[in-house]
């Protein structure tokens, strides 16, 4: 008998994750590996934030705090979703977690029963399955075609619901497509949930920051209908380059709000309390690093798109939000490349060319490939060049 349990057999560990780590041991034998796999911006943590935790460590703020927050970064977060969102939220609304995973692990835990369905939009984060199935629920799979943009439509939505659907899961800008939806796009999606009173909205908004091309971000809460069905996640990872900090947040009904304090002080209790004084800056202090970031973040963006359409055999959308490309590598899977999957393309373009990618089907849609261009200039060119000659190769 195995002493590992059957709800972690049911899962398996990050794909995307995997292949950061494939490429990190890949440099260390001493290959020049380009690793376009992680989800992360390369961009340092400003400093007005770094010395808002130095300042938390000299005065003391080391120790234990609230569960699932200080009410400094409560208040903060509620002054974000007013000022940013025009969404307004109490204290006993608004939850603060080990980074949006920790809220959105959580989350599943306290309201899955066995057999309780979540629809996912395909292409989706490669957690949020794992997560559903991890807490004994069921993910929907819906997969979204490149014709709509890689986003979910009214109609699909409409026929991926049953007795069971507990959760939608809506994340915009997308990781992996970068795809972001419009207001009127979260419209017709409401149309459709406004009649469907039981089931709930997981809105995972992490890249609100990160976007382009003068795109209005709109989050499903703000449609008044359907703000007390939804939970809203959000957090300092990606807009602020936090990462390491761990802090992520959410905000909605307050007894889900309550089961995942509940979940918290049974399992990790609060997050760090010089990563919730940093977060609290980083929320209240001056925002001028996301527009920087977002323009530099733009050129690499249309690079990359353009020269990914330069390539025979490949081709590619231009998303309006966060720091991945998600390619077309259908031409390429072929009897002459020998090519069957996304994957065996993924793993001679490593192999041969040494560039690092992910597979579309770790993300639930086979025949793409994605990039994380949150790398400098200099290593996007390099590996624009190789993946070029790789793919030229094959023709
Ligand atoms: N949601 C999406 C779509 C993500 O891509 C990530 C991180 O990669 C997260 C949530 C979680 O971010 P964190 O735990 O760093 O807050």
């Amino acid at each position: 008998m195995s002493i590992i349990s059957d709800s972690l057999k049911r899962i398996k560990p990050s794909p995307t994750i995997a292949v950061t780590q494939k490429a990190r041991e890949l440099r260390a034998a001493g290959k020049d590996v380009i690793g376009l796999g992680a989800g992360e911006p390369d961009f340092d943590t400003p400093d007005n934030i770094k010395k808002a935790a130095i300042k938390a460590i000299k005065s003391g703020d080391t120790k234990y705090t609230a569960v699932d927050g200080t009410p400094a970064l409560k208040k903060a977060i509620i002054r974000k979703f007013k000022r940013e969102n025009k969404l307004n939220f109490s204290l006993d609304q608004i939850t603060v977690g080990t980074g949006g995973k920790q809220v959105l692990y959580n989350t599943f835990m306290a309201t899955l029963n066995k057999g309780d369905e979540v629809i996912i939009p395909a292409p989706f984060w490669v957690s949020y399955p794992d997560m559903v199935l991890l807490a004994g629920g069921k993910p929907k799979i819906v997969k979204c075609t490149e014709q709509d943009g890689f986003k979910l439509t009214a109609q699909k939505l409409k026929k991926a619901i049953t007795k069971k659907t507990k959760w939608l899961i809506l994340n915009s800008p997308s990781n992996p497509t970068g795809a972001g939806y419009s207001k009127k796009e979260i419209q017709d999606l409401a149309k459709v949930l406004v009649r469907k009173k039981k089931i709930f909205i997981l809105s995972d908004d992490i890249y609100e920051h990160v976007r382009y091309d003068n795109f209005k971000f709109f989050t499903i809460a703000q449609l008044p209908k359907l703000k007390e069905r939804t939970l809203t996640m959000n957090g300092v990872s990606k807009s602020y380059a936090m990462t390491g900090w761990r802090i992520g947040y959410a905000a909605g009904p307050t007894d889900i709000i309550k089961a995942i304090r509940k979940i918290q002080s049974q399992s990790t209790s609060n997050p760090s309390s010089i990563s919730q004084a940093a977060a609290v800056e980083a929320l209240n202090g001056n925002q001028g690093f996301i527009k920087k970031r977002a323009n530099a973040f733009k050129k690499r963006r249309n690079f990359v798109v353009k020269s990914l359409n330069a390539i025979k055999g490949i081709t590619c959308l231009t998303p309006n939000g966060a720091f991945y490309v998600f390619p077309s590598c259908k031409r390429l899977l072929n009897k002459k490349t020998k090519f069957k999957t996304d994957t065996d393309f993924v793993k001679k373009l490593l192999e041969k060319s040494n560039v690092a990618v992910v597979q579309g089907s770790a993300f639930g849609l086979d025949g793409f490939f994605r990039i994380s261009y949150a790398t400098s200039m200099k290593n996007l060119k390099k590996a624009m060049d190789r993946i070029k000659a790789f793919c030229e190769s094959l023709i």
